[in-house]
Protein backbone atom coordinates (compact mmCIF):
# COMPACT_ATOMS: atom_id res chain seq x y z
CA UNK A 1 0.00 0.00 0.00
CA UNK A 2 1.08 3.60 -1.10
CA UNK A 3 2.36 5.72 2.17
CA UNK A 4 0.59 9.06 2.21
CA UNK A 5 2.60 11.89 2.64
CA UNK A 6 1.82 15.76 2.01
CA UNK A 7 5.07 16.00 -0.40
CA UNK A 8 5.32 15.72 -3.49
CA UNK A 9 8.25 13.33 -4.70
CA UNK A 10 11.31 14.67 -6.79
CA UNK A 11 9.59 12.77 -10.00
CA UNK A 12 6.06 14.15 -9.38
CA UNK A 13 7.48 17.80 -8.91
CA UNK A 14 9.42 17.56 -12.12
CA UNK A 15 6.29 16.48 -14.12
CA UNK A 16 4.44 18.98 -12.27
CA UNK A 17 6.24 21.62 -13.55
CA UNK A 18 6.63 20.25 -17.32
CA UNK A 19 2.47 20.47 -17.33
CA UNK A 20 2.68 24.00 -15.19
CA UNK A 21 5.02 25.16 -17.86
CA UNK A 22 2.90 24.30 -20.99
CA UNK A 23 0.27 25.63 -19.09
CA UNK A 24 1.67 29.02 -18.66
CA UNK A 25 3.33 29.06 -21.84
CA UNK A 26 0.70 27.42 -24.44
CA UNK A 27 -2.61 26.88 -22.77
CA UNK A 28 -3.17 30.26 -20.66
CA UNK A 29 -1.63 32.77 -23.72
CA UNK A 30 -4.36 31.12 -26.40
CA UNK A 31 -7.39 30.65 -23.65
CA UNK A 32 -8.96 34.39 -24.69
CA UNK A 33 -8.86 33.31 -28.20
CA UNK A 34 -10.17 29.96 -28.23
CA UNK A 35 -12.82 31.09 -25.77
CA UNK A 36 -13.92 33.45 -28.00
CA UNK A 37 -13.60 31.18 -31.41
CA UNK A 38 -15.65 28.88 -29.43
CA UNK A 39 -13.67 26.01 -31.61
CA UNK A 40 -11.70 22.92 -30.72
CA UNK A 41 -7.91 24.27 -30.30
CA UNK A 42 -6.50 21.95 -32.83
CA UNK A 43 -2.90 23.64 -32.97
CA UNK A 44 -2.54 23.54 -28.83
CA UNK A 45 -3.90 19.90 -28.70
CA UNK A 46 -0.96 19.51 -31.79
CA UNK A 47 1.39 20.68 -29.57
CA UNK A 48 0.12 19.20 -26.21
CA UNK A 49 0.49 15.67 -29.14
CA UNK A 50 4.14 16.62 -29.92
CA UNK A 51 5.70 17.04 -26.35
CA UNK A 52 3.67 14.17 -25.28
CA UNK A 53 1.08 15.61 -23.19
CA UNK A 54 -1.74 14.27 -25.36
CA UNK A 55 -1.04 10.52 -25.32
CA UNK A 56 -2.35 7.60 -23.69
CA UNK A 57 0.99 6.74 -22.37
CA UNK A 58 0.87 10.06 -20.49
CA UNK A 59 -2.08 9.52 -18.54
CA UNK A 60 -1.15 6.01 -18.03
CA UNK A 61 1.96 7.21 -16.46
CA UNK A 62 0.10 9.39 -14.03
CA UNK A 63 -2.85 6.67 -13.25
CA UNK A 64 -0.14 4.31 -12.49
CA UNK A 65 1.44 6.71 -9.45
CA UNK A 66 1.62 4.74 -6.74
CA UNK A 67 0.68 7.70 -4.57
CA UNK A 68 -2.62 8.79 -6.39
CA UNK A 69 -1.40 12.03 -7.09
CA UNK A 70 -0.27 11.53 -10.69
CA UNK A 71 -3.56 12.22 -12.05
CA UNK A 72 -4.90 15.16 -9.41
CA UNK A 73 -1.71 16.96 -10.02
CA UNK A 74 -1.68 16.46 -13.53
CA UNK A 75 -5.34 17.91 -13.98
CA UNK A 76 -4.97 20.88 -11.47
CA UNK A 77 -2.09 22.19 -13.45
CA UNK A 78 -3.86 21.82 -17.23
CA UNK A 79 -6.88 23.15 -16.00
CA UNK A 80 -4.76 26.07 -13.84
CA UNK A 81 -3.72 27.01 -17.85
CA UNK A 82 -7.44 26.98 -19.14
CA UNK A 83 -10.41 25.10 -18.76
CA UNK A 84 -11.78 24.71 -22.08
CA UNK A 85 -8.70 24.06 -23.85
CA UNK A 86 -8.07 21.41 -20.55
CA UNK A 87 -11.29 19.75 -22.04
CA UNK A 88 -10.30 19.70 -25.26
CA UNK A 89 -7.02 18.28 -24.28
CA UNK A 90 -8.10 15.73 -21.69
CA UNK A 91 -12.00 14.81 -23.43
CA UNK A 92 -10.07 12.48 -25.07
CA UNK A 93 -9.28 10.30 -21.97
CA UNK A 94 -12.95 9.88 -20.89
CA UNK A 95 -13.57 7.57 -23.65
CA UNK A 96 -10.63 5.84 -23.79
CA UNK A 97 -11.14 5.58 -19.78
CA UNK A 98 -14.19 3.57 -20.85
CA UNK A 99 -11.66 1.91 -22.99
CA UNK A 100 -9.78 0.23 -20.36
CA UNK A 101 -12.43 -0.29 -18.37
CA UNK A 102 -14.57 -2.17 -20.43
CA UNK A 103 -12.64 -3.46 -23.25
CA UNK A 104 -10.85 -6.24 -23.82
CA UNK A 105 -6.73 -6.17 -24.74
CA UNK A 106 -7.32 -6.67 -28.45
CA UNK A 107 -10.01 -3.06 -28.31
CA UNK A 108 -7.55 -1.55 -26.19
CA UNK A 109 -4.80 -2.05 -28.73
CA UNK A 110 -6.93 -1.21 -31.48
CA UNK A 111 -9.15 1.61 -30.76
CA UNK A 112 -7.32 3.88 -28.22
CA UNK A 113 -4.32 4.92 -31.07
CA UNK A 114 -7.18 5.86 -33.09
CA UNK A 115 -8.83 8.13 -30.27
CA UNK A 116 -5.26 10.21 -30.40
CA UNK A 117 -3.69 9.78 -33.60
CA UNK A 118 -0.55 11.19 -33.60
CA UNK A 119 1.25 14.86 -33.61
CA UNK A 120 1.15 15.05 -37.17
CA UNK A 121 -2.64 14.19 -37.12
CA UNK A 122 -3.86 14.03 -34.29
CA UNK A 123 -7.84 13.12 -33.62
CA UNK A 124 -9.85 13.23 -30.54
CA UNK A 125 -12.36 10.77 -28.92
CA UNK A 126 -16.28 11.05 -27.95
CA UNK A 127 -17.99 8.74 -24.64
CA UNK A 128 -21.78 9.42 -25.28
CA UNK A 129 -23.97 8.65 -22.36
CA UNK A 130 -26.01 11.31 -21.66
CA UNK A 131 -29.13 11.93 -23.47
CA UNK A 132 -31.73 14.58 -23.78
CA UNK A 133 -34.44 12.53 -21.28
CA UNK A 134 -31.17 11.03 -19.49
CA UNK A 135 -29.19 13.61 -17.73
CA UNK A 136 -28.73 12.62 -13.80
CA UNK A 137 -31.41 9.68 -14.57
CA UNK A 138 -28.54 7.74 -16.27
CA UNK A 139 -31.05 4.43 -16.49
CA UNK A 140 -33.84 6.15 -18.48
CA UNK A 141 -31.73 6.05 -21.29
CA UNK A 142 -33.51 4.95 -24.64
CA UNK A 143 -30.61 4.92 -26.92
CA UNK A 144 -30.59 0.62 -28.41
CA UNK A 145 -28.27 -1.58 -29.59
CA UNK A 146 -30.19 -4.23 -31.08
CA UNK A 147 -27.81 -7.63 -32.19
CA UNK A 148 -28.45 -8.83 -35.85
CA UNK A 149 -26.81 -12.75 -35.36
CA UNK A 150 -27.06 -13.00 -38.89
CA UNK A 151 -24.36 -10.80 -39.70
CA UNK A 152 -22.53 -10.36 -36.57
CA UNK A 153 -23.21 -6.66 -36.32
CA UNK A 154 -24.97 -4.50 -33.59
CA UNK A 155 -27.87 -1.61 -34.86
CA UNK A 156 -27.73 1.37 -32.68
CA UNK A 157 -30.38 4.15 -33.13
CA UNK A 158 -30.74 6.92 -30.60
CA UNK A 159 -30.05 10.48 -29.65
CA UNK A 160 -27.25 11.17 -27.55
CA UNK A 161 -26.39 14.61 -25.99
CA UNK A 162 -23.51 16.99 -24.52
CA UNK A 163 -21.20 14.61 -25.78
CA UNK A 164 -17.56 16.59 -25.55
CA UNK A 165 -15.70 15.91 -28.93
CA UNK A 166 -19.19 14.97 -29.96
CA UNK A 167 -19.68 14.65 -33.93
CA UNK A 168 -15.71 15.77 -34.56
CA UNK A 169 -14.39 12.65 -33.06
CA UNK A 170 -12.40 9.78 -34.75
CA UNK A 171 -14.00 7.52 -32.38
CA UNK A 172 -16.96 7.54 -30.15
CA UNK A 173 -17.94 5.16 -27.33
CA UNK A 174 -21.71 4.97 -26.77
CA UNK A 175 -23.72 3.63 -24.13
CA UNK A 176 -26.74 1.92 -25.30
CA UNK A 177 -29.49 -0.03 -24.00
CA UNK A 178 -29.06 -3.90 -24.58
CA UNK A 179 -31.89 -4.90 -22.17
CA UNK A 180 -34.63 -2.18 -20.88
CA UNK A 181 -36.05 -4.73 -18.57
CA UNK A 182 -33.04 -4.16 -16.40
CA UNK A 183 -32.20 -0.45 -15.89
CA UNK A 184 -29.00 0.84 -15.94
CA UNK A 185 -28.03 -2.86 -15.50
CA UNK A 186 -29.07 -3.63 -19.03
CA UNK A 187 -26.52 -0.94 -20.49
CA UNK A 188 -23.92 -1.77 -22.99
CA UNK A 189 -20.67 0.36 -24.49
CA UNK A 190 -19.92 0.42 -28.27
CA UNK A 191 -17.76 1.82 -30.57
CA UNK A 192 -18.39 3.60 -33.38
CA UNK A 193 -15.31 3.04 -35.85
CA UNK A 194 -14.48 6.81 -37.90
CA UNK A 195 -16.35 7.50 -40.76
CA UNK A 196 -19.40 4.96 -39.70
CA UNK A 197 -22.83 5.56 -41.36
CA UNK A 198 -25.79 7.13 -39.81
CA UNK A 199 -23.29 8.65 -37.08
CA UNK A 200 -23.62 12.54 -37.26
CA UNK A 201 -23.78 15.39 -35.38
CA UNK A 202 -26.79 16.99 -34.29
CA UNK A 203 -26.86 20.48 -32.68
CA UNK A 204 -23.48 22.22 -31.43
CA UNK A 205 -24.51 24.28 -28.10
CA UNK A 206 -22.94 27.37 -27.83
CA UNK A 207 -22.21 27.22 -23.87
CA UNK A 208 -21.69 29.78 -20.98
CA UNK A 209 -18.27 28.60 -20.33
CA UNK A 210 -15.20 25.94 -21.59
CA UNK A 211 -15.88 27.39 -24.87
CA UNK A 212 -12.83 26.11 -26.64
CA UNK A 213 -14.84 22.85 -25.67
CA UNK A 214 -16.85 21.43 -28.20
CA UNK A 215 -19.99 19.80 -26.70
CA UNK A 216 -23.02 18.61 -29.24
CA UNK A 217 -25.48 15.99 -29.92
CA UNK A 218 -24.85 12.59 -31.21
CA UNK A 219 -27.08 11.40 -33.55
CA UNK A 220 -27.46 7.31 -34.52
CA UNK A 221 -29.33 6.31 -37.26
CA UNK A 222 -29.54 2.57 -38.25
CA UNK A 223 -25.80 3.02 -37.11
CA UNK A 224 -24.29 -0.31 -37.95
CA UNK A 225 -21.03 -1.37 -36.17
CA UNK A 226 -19.12 -5.02 -35.81
CA UNK A 227 -20.14 -7.44 -33.25
CA UNK A 228 -16.42 -6.60 -32.17
CA UNK A 229 -16.85 -2.97 -31.74
CA UNK A 230 -18.87 -4.25 -27.75
CA UNK A 231 -16.93 -3.47 -25.41
CA UNK A 232 -16.03 -6.77 -23.40
CA UNK A 233 -17.38 -9.00 -26.14
CA UNK A 234 -20.99 -10.93 -26.65
CA UNK A 235 -19.96 -13.69 -24.10
CA UNK A 236 -19.19 -11.17 -21.11
CA UNK A 237 -22.11 -9.29 -22.11
CA UNK A 238 -24.63 -12.19 -21.89
CA UNK A 239 -22.75 -13.51 -18.37
CA UNK A 240 -23.23 -10.30 -17.54
CA UNK A 241 -27.26 -9.83 -18.07
CA UNK A 242 -27.84 -13.46 -16.90
CA UNK A 243 -25.95 -12.25 -13.29
CA UNK A 244 -28.41 -9.05 -13.46
CA UNK A 245 -31.49 -11.27 -14.30
CA UNK A 246 -31.21 -13.70 -11.81
CA UNK A 247 -30.53 -10.65 -8.83
CA UNK A 248 -33.47 -8.53 -10.07
CA UNK A 249 -35.47 -12.01 -10.02
CA UNK A 250 -33.81 -12.24 -6.00
CA UNK A 251 -34.61 -8.93 -5.69
CA UNK A 252 -30.94 -7.89 -5.25
CA UNK A 253 -29.00 -5.18 -7.34
CA UNK A 254 -26.61 -4.25 -4.30
CA UNK A 255 -23.66 -5.68 -5.91
CA UNK A 256 -23.94 -4.12 -8.92
CA UNK A 257 -24.80 -0.75 -7.96
CA UNK A 258 -21.95 -1.16 -5.25
CA UNK A 259 -19.53 -1.98 -8.27
CA UNK A 260 -20.40 0.78 -9.97
CA UNK A 261 -20.78 3.20 -6.98
CA UNK A 262 -16.72 2.56 -6.35
CA UNK A 263 -15.61 3.49 -10.22
CA UNK A 264 -17.46 6.59 -9.92
CA UNK A 265 -15.80 7.94 -6.46
CA UNK A 266 -12.64 6.56 -7.86
CA UNK A 267 -13.02 8.69 -11.01
CA UNK A 268 -14.91 11.94 -9.66
CA UNK A 269 -11.45 13.65 -7.49
CA UNK A 270 -10.17 13.91 -10.93
CA UNK A 271 -13.16 16.18 -11.72
CA UNK A 272 -12.32 17.69 -8.48
CA UNK A 273 -9.38 18.65 -9.16
CA UNK A 274 -10.07 20.42 -12.40
CA UNK A 275 -11.99 23.01 -10.11
CA UNK A 276 -9.70 23.12 -7.53
CA UNK A 277 -7.34 24.23 -11.39
CA UNK A 278 -9.15 26.96 -12.32
CA UNK A 279 -10.15 27.96 -8.96
CA UNK A 280 -6.55 28.57 -7.77
CA UNK A 281 -5.47 30.13 -11.10
CA UNK A 282 -8.57 33.15 -10.23
CA UNK A 283 -7.28 33.43 -7.08
CA UNK A 284 -3.72 34.10 -8.24
CA UNK A 285 -4.76 36.38 -10.96
CA UNK A 286 -7.00 38.40 -7.95
CA UNK A 287 -3.82 38.09 -5.02
CA UNK A 288 -1.61 39.79 -7.78
CA UNK A 289 -4.40 42.54 -8.25
CA UNK A 290 -4.98 43.17 -4.96
CA UNK A 291 -1.77 43.44 -4.24
CA UNK A 292 -0.56 46.16 -6.89
CA UNK A 293 -4.50 48.10 -7.77
CA UNK A 294 -4.64 51.37 -5.21
CA UNK A 295 -7.46 53.43 -4.37
CA UNK A 296 -7.59 55.59 -1.59
CA UNK A 297 -3.75 56.07 -1.67
CA UNK A 298 -2.87 52.16 -1.25
CA UNK A 299 -3.25 48.93 -2.44
CA UNK A 300 -6.74 47.41 -2.45
CA UNK A 301 -4.92 44.67 -0.18
CA UNK A 302 -4.54 46.66 2.56
CA UNK A 303 -8.48 46.75 3.17
CA UNK A 304 -9.16 43.89 5.55
CA UNK A 305 -12.53 43.41 3.27
CA UNK A 306 -10.53 42.76 0.63
CA UNK A 307 -7.54 40.41 2.48
CA UNK A 308 -9.72 38.30 4.71
CA UNK A 309 -11.29 37.31 1.37
CA UNK A 310 -8.32 35.95 -0.42
CA UNK A 311 -7.27 34.15 2.83
CA UNK A 312 -10.93 32.59 2.36
CA UNK A 313 -10.15 31.78 -0.85
CA UNK A 314 -6.88 30.10 -0.40
CA UNK A 315 -8.28 28.06 2.68
CA UNK A 316 -10.77 26.76 0.62
CA UNK A 317 -8.52 25.70 -2.13
CA UNK A 318 -6.03 24.19 -0.13
CA UNK A 319 -9.66 22.29 2.01
CA UNK A 320 -10.74 21.35 -1.87
CA UNK A 321 -7.54 20.11 -2.81
CA UNK A 322 -6.63 17.88 0.28
CA UNK A 323 -9.87 16.31 -0.15
CA UNK A 324 -9.11 15.81 -4.25
CA UNK A 325 -5.77 14.02 -3.02
CA UNK A 326 -7.46 12.11 -0.01
CA UNK A 327 -9.77 10.08 -2.68
CA UNK A 328 -7.35 9.99 -5.17
CA UNK A 329 -5.30 8.30 -2.28
CA UNK A 330 -8.47 5.83 -1.36
CA UNK A 331 -8.78 5.08 -4.64
CA UNK A 332 -5.01 4.20 -5.48
CA UNK A 333 -4.57 2.43 -1.60
CA UNK A 334 -7.75 0.66 -2.46
CA UNK A 335 -9.82 1.71 0.48
CA UNK A 336 -13.39 1.43 0.99
CA UNK A 337 -15.29 5.03 -0.07
CA UNK A 338 -17.36 4.16 3.29
CA UNK A 339 -18.95 8.11 3.22
CA UNK A 340 -18.92 8.51 -0.84
CA UNK A 341 -15.02 10.76 -0.17
CA UNK A 342 -14.91 10.80 -3.62
CA UNK A 343 -18.18 12.86 -4.69
CA UNK A 344 -17.17 14.59 -1.57
CA UNK A 345 -14.06 15.94 -3.09
CA UNK A 346 -16.19 17.02 -6.06
CA UNK A 347 -18.96 18.36 -4.24
CA UNK A 348 -16.41 20.72 -2.64
CA UNK A 349 -13.79 21.51 -5.26
CA UNK A 350 -16.73 22.74 -7.73
CA UNK A 351 -18.49 24.76 -5.29
CA UNK A 352 -15.36 26.29 -4.40
CA UNK A 353 -14.38 26.92 -8.03
CA UNK A 354 -17.66 28.52 -8.37
CA UNK A 355 -17.56 30.88 -5.60
CA UNK A 356 -13.71 31.69 -5.93
CA UNK A 357 -13.51 32.54 -9.01
CA UNK A 358 -17.22 34.94 -8.43
CA UNK A 359 -15.11 36.22 -5.46
CA UNK A 360 -11.74 37.49 -7.88
CA UNK A 361 -14.49 39.30 -10.50
CA UNK A 362 -15.22 41.26 -7.31
CA UNK A 363 -11.69 41.84 -6.26
CA UNK A 364 -10.72 43.08 -9.31
CA UNK A 365 -13.96 45.37 -9.56
CA UNK A 366 -14.82 46.98 -13.33
CA UNK A 367 -11.85 44.83 -14.83
CA UNK A 368 -13.27 41.43 -13.61
CA UNK A 369 -16.57 42.15 -15.37
CA UNK A 370 -14.63 42.47 -18.91
CA UNK A 371 -13.22 40.26 -20.90
CA UNK A 372 -9.50 42.36 -20.86
CA UNK A 373 -9.38 40.15 -17.59
CA UNK A 374 -9.13 36.36 -17.44
CA UNK A 375 -11.27 36.19 -13.89
CA UNK A 376 -14.50 36.66 -16.14
CA UNK A 377 -13.72 33.40 -18.50
CA UNK A 378 -12.51 31.19 -15.48
CA UNK A 379 -15.96 32.08 -13.59
CA UNK A 380 -17.85 30.87 -16.46
CA UNK A 381 -15.78 27.95 -16.97
CA UNK A 382 -15.91 26.97 -13.14
CA UNK A 383 -19.83 26.65 -13.54
CA UNK A 384 -19.58 23.57 -15.00
CA UNK A 385 -17.80 21.62 -12.37
CA UNK A 386 -21.24 21.45 -10.59
CA UNK A 387 -23.00 20.16 -13.57
CA UNK A 388 -20.95 17.80 -15.70
CA UNK A 389 -19.94 14.31 -14.19
CA UNK A 390 -22.89 14.13 -11.57
CA UNK A 391 -24.84 17.49 -10.31
CA UNK A 392 -23.60 18.56 -6.76
CA UNK A 393 -26.98 17.73 -5.91
CA UNK A 394 -26.40 14.38 -6.92
CA UNK A 395 -23.05 14.33 -5.10
CA UNK A 396 -24.63 15.17 -2.39
CA UNK A 397 -27.55 12.08 -2.80
CA UNK A 398 -25.04 10.11 -3.13
CA UNK A 399 -22.95 11.54 0.42
CA UNK A 400 -26.54 11.33 2.28
CA UNK A 401 -27.13 7.84 0.95
CA UNK A 402 -23.91 6.58 2.26
CA UNK A 403 -23.85 8.07 5.12
CA UNK A 404 -27.53 7.15 5.89
CA UNK A 405 -27.95 4.19 4.11
CA UNK A 406 -31.73 5.21 3.25
CA UNK A 407 -33.15 5.75 -0.37
CA UNK A 408 -33.18 9.15 0.25
CA UNK A 409 -34.52 10.67 -2.66
C1 LIG B 1 -20.28 21.10 -21.24
C2 LIG B 1 -20.81 19.74 -20.95
C3 LIG B 1 -20.06 18.62 -21.31
C4 LIG B 1 -20.56 17.34 -21.07
N1 LIG B 1 -19.87 16.25 -21.52
C5 LIG B 1 -20.46 15.03 -21.50
C6 LIG B 1 -19.86 13.92 -22.17
O1 LIG B 1 -18.77 14.02 -22.73
N2 LIG B 1 -20.53 12.74 -22.19
C7 LIG B 1 -21.73 12.60 -21.58
O2 LIG B 1 -22.30 11.49 -21.64
N3 LIG B 1 -22.33 13.61 -20.91
C8 LIG B 1 -21.72 14.84 -20.87
N4 LIG B 1 -22.33 15.91 -20.23
C9 LIG B 1 -23.63 15.71 -19.60
C10 LIG B 1 -23.64 15.93 -18.11
O3 LIG B 1 -23.04 14.85 -17.45
C11 LIG B 1 -25.11 16.17 -17.69
O4 LIG B 1 -25.44 17.48 -18.13
C12 LIG B 1 -25.33 16.04 -16.22
O5 LIG B 1 -25.23 14.70 -15.84
C13 LIG B 1 -26.69 16.56 -15.77
O6 LIG B 1 -27.72 16.06 -16.57
P1 LIG B 1 -28.81 17.09 -17.18
O7 LIG B 1 -28.08 18.18 -17.85
O8 LIG B 1 -29.77 16.30 -17.99
O9 LIG B 1 -29.54 17.71 -15.93
P2 LIG B 1 -30.79 17.07 -15.12
O10 LIG B 1 -30.46 15.66 -14.73
O11 LIG B 1 -32.02 17.31 -15.88
O12 LIG B 1 -30.77 17.97 -13.82
C14 LIG B 1 -31.34 19.27 -13.78
C15 LIG B 1 -31.28 19.78 -12.35
O13 LIG B 1 -32.06 18.91 -11.50
C16 LIG B 1 -31.25 18.42 -10.43
N5 LIG B 1 -31.64 17.06 -10.09
C17 LIG B 1 -31.87 16.01 -10.93
N6 LIG B 1 -32.20 14.90 -10.23
C18 LIG B 1 -32.17 15.25 -8.92
C19 LIG B 1 -32.40 14.56 -7.69
N7 LIG B 1 -32.73 13.27 -7.69
N8 LIG B 1 -32.29 15.25 -6.54
C20 LIG B 1 -31.95 16.56 -6.52
N9 LIG B 1 -31.72 17.28 -7.65
C21 LIG B 1 -31.81 16.63 -8.83
C22 LIG B 1 -29.83 18.46 -10.98
O14 LIG B 1 -28.87 18.47 -9.94
C23 LIG B 1 -29.84 19.75 -11.78
O15 LIG B 1 -29.64 20.84 -10.92
C24 LIG B 1 -21.81 17.19 -20.42
C25 LIG B 1 -22.55 18.32 -20.03
C26 LIG B 1 -22.06 19.58 -20.30
C27 LIG B 1 -22.91 20.77 -19.93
Amino acid sequence: MAEFTMELNDEQKEVRDWIHGFAADVIRPAAAEWDEREETPWPVIQEAAKIGIYSLDFYAQQYFDPTGLGIPMAMEELFWGDAGIALSIVGTGLAAVGVLANGTEEQIGTWIPQMYGDANDVKVAAFCSSEPDAGSDVASMRTRAVYDEAKDEWVLDGTKTWATNGGIANVHVVVAVVDSELGSKGHASFIVPPGTPGLSQGQKFKKHGIRASHTAEVVLENVRVPGSCLLGGKEKLDERLARARERAKAGNGERTKNAAMATFEASRPAVGAMAVGTARAAYEVALDYARTREQFGRPIIDNQGVAFQLADMRTSIDAARLLVWRASWMAVSGKQFTSAEGSMSKLFASETAKKVTGQAIQILGGNGYTREYPVERMHRDAAIYTIFEGTSEIQRLVIARTLSGMPIR
